[in-house]
C-alpha cells in the first residue's frame, strides 16, 4: 500500500510483555463491522491489517494462542499477551498460519495504517458515517477485484493462489 508500504511498525500489548515489529507495510487493512469483532473488541468494529506471517517479528515475549470459535465455523486463533490477555493478531483457517491478522489498534502508530475496506457493513453501528467514496461492503468481498496488483502478487507468493 503506498501509504504503508514502508518502514517498520512497532507494537504490542498493554503491559509490554509482548512486542513486535512489523518489517513492512501489511497487504490490505479490512475494518470488520460484523458482530463477532463487535462482541470480541466491546467496540463498533475491529480493524485488521493482513501481512505474511514471518514479516511480524516478536521482540518481546511470547504470545499464547487461544482457539475461539468464528463465524465461519472454522475457528480462529488469537494471539494474546499471555499477562494481560490483549489480543495481537489471529489466524483464520482460510489462509492458516502463513498470514496474520495483525490488530491494526496494538500498533504504536495504529494511524499510519487507515481500512482500505470496510466490511460486513449490515451489521455496522448506525452511528459510524464512513467517509464518502471509501470502500465499503455488506459482508465480504473478492480479494481480486479489491487488491491492488502489488498486495495480490504478495498474496499468490505466500499462498500460491
Ligand atoms: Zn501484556
Ligand atoms: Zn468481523
Amino acid at each position: 500500500m503506498s501509504e504503508t508500504g514502508s518502514g517498520n511498525f512497532e507494537g504490542g500489548c498493554t503491559c509490554r510483555e509482548v512486542r513486535y515489529r512489523m518489517t513492512s507495510g501489511p497487504m490490505f487493512v479490512n475494518c470488520c463491522h460484523c458482530r463477532w469483532c463487535q462482541r470480541e473488541t466491546g467496540s463498533a468494529f475491529a480493524i485488521n491489517a493482513m501481512i505474511e506471517s514471518d514479516r511480524v517479528v516478536l521482540t518481546s515475549g511470547a504470545p499464547e494462542r487461544i482457539d475461539t470459535p468464528s463465524n465461519s465455523g472454522k475457528g480462529q486463533q488469537i494471539f494474546r499477551c499471555p499477562k494481560c490477555h490483549v489480543a495481537l493478531w489471529s489466524h483464520y483457517a482460510g489462509a492458516g498460519e502463513k498470514l496474520k491478522f495483525v490488530r491494526v489498534g496494538t500498533l504504536d502508530e495504529p494511524d499510519r495504517m487507515p481500512p482500505n475496506i470496510h466490511i460486513f457493513t449490515s451489521t455496522k453501528q448506525p452511528w459510524v458515517v464512513l467517509p464518502p467514496g471509501m470502500p465499503a461492503v455488506e459482508e465480504y468481498y473478492s480479494s481480486a477485484e479489491m487488491w491492488p496488483q502489488e498486495s495480490l502478487a504478495r498474496r499468490k507468493a505466500l499462498l500460491g493462489k
